[in-house]
C-alpha cells in the first residue's frame, strides 16, 4: 500500500489482514476494537490524547493500537500494517486498477525450480502457473556461474530441455518456454554458450555479482548484455534487497542498496535494443525502484511483469508488480506477457 489512511482506517485494514492471515481473533478484535474508540472520541479528542500522550488511558487501545494510531495520524504507515503487509503480501487486495491491470497478463517470464535454486520440481511450478489461470510460464533457473544457486550447466540445462518437452507434451495447451536467467558477467558477456542461448524462448539477464562495482564499469556491463541479441529481459536492474532474506542452507542476505549505473543510458539502450526491463514483483526486491521504473516509461521501454518465484505460492506476486506498473502508468500494450505464447516468442526469436 503506498497511501497512508488515517487512524481508524489503519487500524480496521490491520484487523482485516490479520482476519485473513488467520491470526488469533482476540488480536483481530483488539485493532477493531481501537478503530471504534478512535472513532467515538473524534478528531479534536484524538488530537488532544496524542500530544499529551494519554491515548492509552483510553479502554480499548493499549500500546499496539496506540503506536499504530500516533504513525497513522502524523500521516505514515504504521509499521505494524507494513509488515504485515510484507509478510501476507498476498492477502493484500488489490485496488480494481491494479486488478485489472493483473488481468492482462497471460503468464510469468522469470521462474525458478529445484533445478537450481527454487524449492519445487518443475512440474509444481507449472501446475500452480495453470491454477493461476496463466497460459505459459518461462522456466529460467540460474546459469553456471551462480553455484550458491546450484546453477545449470550447459549439460543439465541440455537435459532440462528435454525435461520441459516432455511436461508440455502433458500439460498442453499450457505451455512451459525454455530459458534461462543468465547472469551478466563482468565483462558483460552472457554466462551461457551461445548456440545454447539460441536455443531457449526466453532469456533473462540479470547482475548478480559485483553489485558494488562503480557505476561506469557497471553501465558499460549492463549494456553489453542489454545489446547481446540472446537478451529477452533486463532482470532486477538495480539488485537492491529491501528486507533481509533467508537463503538456502540457512544462509541470510542482509538488505543492500542499489548497484549504481546510468539508468538513462541502460534504459534507452533496452528501448532501442527492444528488451524488456523487468518489473519484478518480489517484495524484497520489487526493482526497479518507482523513480526509474518512471524513467523507463518516459523511454519507451517494454516491460515483463515477473514475479521471480523460487516456490509455486510465489507464482501468486505478480500484483506488487502491477501496483506498481499502474502507479508509474506503464500500458499494458507496453509488457510482452499480456501476449499471447506466439506473439511473445515471435518477439524473442526476433
Ligand atoms: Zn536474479
Ligand atoms: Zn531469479
Amino acid at each position: 500500500m503506498s497511501t497512508p489512511l488515517g487512524p481508524a482506517a489503519a487500524l480496521r485494514r490491520i484487523a482485516f489482514l490479520l482476519e485473513r492471515a488467520r491470526e488469533p481473533t482476540h488480536r483481530v478484535a483488539a485493532f477493531r476494537t481501537a478503530a471504534a474508540v478512535v472513532d467515538t472520541i473524534g478528531p479534536e479528542e484524538l488530537d488532544r490524547r496524542i500530544r499529551t500522550r494519554t491515548l492509552t488511558d483510553l479502554r480499548g487501545i493499549g500500546p499496539k493500537t496506540g503506536a499504530a494510531i500516533v504513525q497513522a495520524h502524523a500521516g505514515e504507515v504504521p509499521e505494524y500494517l507494513a509488515r504485515l503487509e510484507e509478510a501476507h503480501s498476498e492477502l493484500v487486495p488489490l485496488a480494481d486498477d491494479v486488478a485489472e491491470f493483473r488481468a492482462t497478463l497471460r503468464g510469468d517470464l522469470h521462474t525458478h525450480s529445484d533445478w537450481s535454486d527454487g524449492g519445487s520440481p518443475i512440474r509444481e511450478m507449472a501446475e500452480a502457473a495453470i491454477g493461476l489461470g496463466h497460459e505459459y510460464m518461462a522456466l529460467t533457473d540460474h546459469s553456471p556461474r551462480l553455484t550458491v544457486a546450484n546453477g545449470l550447466t550447459a549439460e543439465r540445462l541440455e537435459r532440462q530441455l528435454d525435461v520441459v518437452a516432455e511436461l508440455n507434451a502433458e500439460l498442453a495447451p499450457f505451455r512451459i518456454l525454455t530459458g534461462i536467467e543468465c547472469d551478466i558477467n563482468v565483462d558483460g558477456s552472457l554466462d551461457q554458450t551461445d548456440e545454447l542461448l539460441g536455443r531457449l524462448d526466453v532469456v533473462v539477464a540479470s547482475v548478480h555479482s559485483d553489485l558494488r562495482a562503480e557505476s561506469a564499469a557497471m553501465t558499460e556491463r549492463m549494456l553489453a548484455a542489454v545489446a547481446n541479441p540472446h537478451t529477452d529481459v533486463l532482470g532486477h536492474c538495480t539488485g537492491r534487497l529491501l528486507i533481509p532474506r533467508e537463503q538456502r542452507e540457512g544462509r541470510r542476505q542482509r538488505p543492500r542498496p542499489e548497484s549504481a549505473f546510468d539508468a538513462e543510458a541502460v534504459f534507452t539502450a533496452c528501448a532501442q535494443h527492444d528488451t524488456a526491463v523487468e518489473i519484478n514483483s518480489r517484495p524484497e526486491r520489487l526493482d526497479p525502484p518507482l523513480r526509474l521504473l518512471s524513467l523507463a516509461v518516459e523511454l519507451g521501454c517494454r516491460f515483463a511483469v515477473d514475479t521471480d518465484a523460487h516456490a509455486p505460492g510465489q507464482l501468486d506476486w505478480q500484483g506488487n508488480g502491477c501496483e506498481r506498473a499502474v502507479e508509474t502508468g506503464v500500458d499494458p500494450d507496453r509488457v510482452v506477457n499480456t501476449w499471447t505464447a506466439d506473439e511473445l516468442l515471435e518477439w524473442t526469436a526476433g
